[in-house]
């Protein structure tokens, strides 16, 4: 039997060269995407511009997978979060966060998560697997479909998006591309919790996608406490490959910081913040813990971020407060889950 492939899952230039060593003309692939990502039309038998041959070959070689909606759940503040189902029967979510004109979805890129940090939910169930091309880009074409306008997309759903590399640069090539959906480069973000030499790949291969590091805290021992699995990309280093982006990239890189009721919020925290940051073409992010029944932390104090924040803001280091978003629905930083199937 014939391996079928999902279409879903083939970048333009994938299919373009799919098409030629077939000889098909190369502009086939053009149309396909213009039915798939423009016209959303998920059938080979209506993309009637591809020469009947054409469309007999695709259907016997390439299939649609799809996103079960199994649940979609509103908050009060307006943030939705999206239960799916994949097609192997595991579960994943999505967050969608409207926020004035900006609208934001949250995309997950694998099936639970390897990393274990220690104020994440993700990480708790452990990892079943990558999430395909298809099922990232799925993400993106069932919630559009059913809200309409996304201005967006961030990679912080459940998983490390660096650590599932190549699927997630093939989605963003599509979400990209002229021809399809054509997102705009600087409205895409990934968030990494610092994988170094996939960093150095990202800037490599130029995709021109903003970048946000899961900083945390500013001392090596604390953050490798929280987030154990950074013991192999040391700060330091982290640091030096950042600016090479920052630098290469000419835009600012976000640091996420979860204030963590006196664990990372002290005034020596602050300042030495602003000493590891200093000279880096940056945000910080400062992020209050969401408090989650799975681990004993506490969200901070009024005070604990009026001080930390005044010390930012003396030093001139620009940033931002995160408010919690979607907590009521526990689709928040850090609430989110999937289910395994077994
Ligand atoms: N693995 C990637 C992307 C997923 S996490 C990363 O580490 O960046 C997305 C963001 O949510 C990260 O900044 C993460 O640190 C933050 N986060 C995780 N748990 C949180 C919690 N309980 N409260 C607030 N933010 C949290």
């Amino acid at each position: 039997m014939l391996q079928m492939e999902d279409i879903k899952s083939y970048t333009l230039k994938e299919l373009e060269d799919l098409l030629r060593e077939k000889a098909y003309p190369k502009f086939y692939a053009h149309q396909i995407f213009n039915w798939i990502y423009k016209k959303r039309v998920e059938n080979f038998d209506l993309m009637t511009n591809l020469s009947k041959e054409a469309r007999g070959f695709l259907k016997n070689n390439f299939y649609f997978s799809h996103l079960k909606l199994i649940e979609r759940e509103t908050s009060e503040d307006g943030t939705e979060k999206f239960l799916f189902e994949l097609d192997d029967g595991h579960r994943i979510e999505t967050v969608l966060i409207p926020e004035g004109k900006r609208v934001t979805l949250c995309v997950s890129t694998q099936v639970g998560c390897k990393f274990k940090c220690r104020f994440c939910v993700s990480g708790i169930s452990g990892f079943k697997r990558n999430l395909r091309t298809s099922e990232i880009i799925s993400q993106y074409l069932e919630v559009a479909k059913r809200i309409g306008r996304i201005t967006n997309i961030v990679f912080m759903g459940i998983g490390e998006p660096l650590d599932n590399f190549d699927n997630v640069v093939k989605s963003i090539e599509i979400l990209k591309e002229p021809h399809g959906i054509y997102f705009g480069r600087r409205r895409i973000c990934i968030s990494t919790l610092g994988i170094i030499p996939k960093i150095e790949k990202l800037r490599e291969l130029n995709l021109g996608v903003k970048l946000s590091i899961s900083l945390h805290s500013p001392d090596s021992k604390v953050r490798t406490f929280l987030m154990p699995a950074t013991k192999k990309y040391p700060l330091q280093e982290l640091m030096k490959a950042v600016k090479a982006f920052a630098k290469y990239e000419r835009y600012p890189i976000t640091f996420e910081y979860i204030m963590i009721r006196n664990l990372n919020t002290k005034k020596e925290d602050a300042l030495k913040l602003v000493k590891l940051v200093k000279g880096i073409n940056c945000k910080i992010n400062l992020i209050p813990y969401n408090p989650s029944p799975y681990f004993e932390w506490k969200a901070p104090s009024i005070q604990e971020i009026e001080v930390f924040k005044n010390i930012l803001k003396k030093c001139k280091i620009f940033f931002t407060l995160r408010k919690p978003r979607g907590e009521d629905i526990k689709a928040a930083c850090g609430q989110l889950k999937a289910t395994f199937k077994d």
